[in-house]
C-alpha cells in the first residue's frame, strides 16, 4: 500500500500519518519526491481495511502496490534513486559510475598498481574481493581482513571509493568498517539472513542477480534490504545461466530497461562475469551503456595469467583504458557521461 500525499502536505500532517501507521503496527517508509511525498506502508495491510487512511489531512490517494515488491517498485518512487557513495561519486545520476579492479585482492603492491591505472582511466570505484565465493573449496578464498585493509588503503591513496563482497552475516560489521559499498554476490542473492543484515547498515549495497534468478526474484531480494531501512540499493546484472555455453553466462541486456521500468533502483552491469572471456568484456560493457545502465563493474589485472581468480575475464589496464575512451564517446551520444 502506498499513500500519495498532496503536493502541499505539511510536515505536521506527514508526521501525524507516520505516527498513526506506526500505532497500527505497520512500518512507514517515506519517499521524498521532487513534487510530492509518498509513504510506503509495510506489514499486514488488512488492518487498513478497517482504518482507512484516506481520511487523514494531507492524503491525496491510497493505492495498493500490485507487485510483490513494494519499496523497490517504481510506483513507490517515480524518480530514479540516486545514491551518494562519497563526496564525488554519485550512482543514478547523469554520470555512469565505473567500478574496476581485480577479482580478488591479492597483495598490496599489485592492488596499488591496478588502482592507479583504473583511476587514471576514469574509474571512480575500486573493486576487489577479500572474501571470495569459489566453486571449489581448494581455490583461493581471499585474504579476509588483510585484503579489506589493502583495499581501503589503496582506495584512499589513489582517490577511489571501494566495493567488496560480504558473504557472511558475521562479517557485515567488519566489511562495513573498511568498504564504501557492500557487494552481495550472485550466489548469495537469496541468502535472506544476509540481506536482512545489510538492510540494517547505512552503507550502499550492490546486489548481484543470481545466475538462475528472475528479475522479480532480484527485486524481491532488494526488497529485503530496503524494508530493513537501507534505501541505498543498486542491482547488478552479471549474466544468467542459459543453454548457451560459448560465454560463462548470458548477459541479459534487457534486464536494464526492464528493471528501469519496474523499479527506481540504479542498475549496474558486470560484463566480466557475464562474458568469462576478456575479449567479450568491451562489447558487453558498451551494450550495457547503450541499454541505459547507471554503472559498470569490470575486472582488471595487469598479469591475467597469474591472477588468483578470474584471470581469463580480466582486462589488461591498457585495454581497460581504451574501453573507457570508447565508452566516453558512446555515453556522450546518449546524453550521459562517463
Ligand atoms: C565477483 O564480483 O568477483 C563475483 C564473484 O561476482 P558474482 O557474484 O557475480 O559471481
Ligand atoms: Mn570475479
Amino acid at each position: 500500500m502506498i499513500i500519495v500525499l498532496k503536493p502541499d502536505a505539511t510536515q505536521a500532517q506527514i508526521d501525524h500519518i507516520v505516527k498513526q501507521i506506526t500505532k497500527l503496527g505497520l512500518k512507514p517508509m517515506i519517499s521524498q519526491g521532487t513534487e510530492r511525498t509518498i509513504i510506503g506502508v509495510i506489514g499486514p495491510e488488512d488492518i487498513l481495511r478497517v482504518t482507512p487512511l484516506e481520511v487523514y489531512p494531507g492524503v491525496e490517494n491510497v493505492l495498493p502496490v500490485l507487485t510483490p515488491y513494494k519499496l523497490a517498485a517504481r510506483e513507490f518512487k517515480k524518480e530514479g534513486t540516486v545514491i551518494k557513495i562519497s563526496d564525488n561519486v554519485i550512482v543514478g545520476a547523469k554520470k555512469i559510475v565505473v567500478m574496476a579492479g581485480p577479482c580478488a585482492v591479492e597483495n598490496f603492491d599489485g592492488l596499488y598498481e591496478i588502482g592507479k591505472a583504473v583511476k587514471k582511466a576514469g574509474a571512480q570505484v575500486l573493486r576487489g574481493g577479500a572474501f571470495k565465493p569459489r566453486t571449489s573449496p581448494y581455490s583461493f578464498q581471499g585474504l579476509g581482513e588483510e585484503g579489506l585493509k589493502y583495499l581501503s588503503q589503496v582506495g584512499k591513496d589513489v582517490g577511489l571509493a571501494t566495493v567488496t563482497e560480504v558473504m557472511d552475516t558475521r562479517d557485515v560489521a567488519l566489511v562495513e568498517k573498511y568498504a564504501d559499498i557492500l557487494q552481495i554476490g550472485a550466489r548469495n542473492m537469496q541468502n535472506f539472513n544476509l540481506l536482512k543484515e545489510v538492510g540494517l547498515t547505512k552503507k550502499p549495497i550492490l546486489l548481484k542477480r543470481g545466475p538462475s534468478s528472475t528479475i522479480k526474484d532480484l527485486l524481491m531480494s532488494a526488497e529485503y534490504i530496503l524494508s530493513g531501512g537501507n534505501l541505498n540499493v543498486m542491482v547488478c546484472e552479471r549474466g544468467i545461466r542459459t543453454f548457451e555455453d560459448s560465454t560463462r553466462n548470458t548477459l541479459d541486456v534487457s534486464a536494464v530497461p526492464v528493471i528501469k521500468y519496474l523499479s527506481h533502483l540504479p542498475v549496474i552491469i558486470d560484463p566480466s562475469h557475464a562474458a568469462g572471456k576478456w575479449n567479450l568484456v568491451s562489447p558487453l560493457a558498451k551494450a550495457g551503456v547503450a541499454a541505459g545502465c547507471d554503472g559498470l563493474i569490470i575486472e582488471v589485472h595487469p598479469h591475467p595469467e597469474e591472477a588468483l581468480s578470474d584471470g581469463a575475464q580480466s582486462l589488461l589496464p591498457e585495454k581497460f583504458s581504451q574501453l573507457m575512451q570508447e565508452l566516453k564517446v558512446l555515453a556522450k551520444a546518449l546524453g550521459r557521461e562517463i
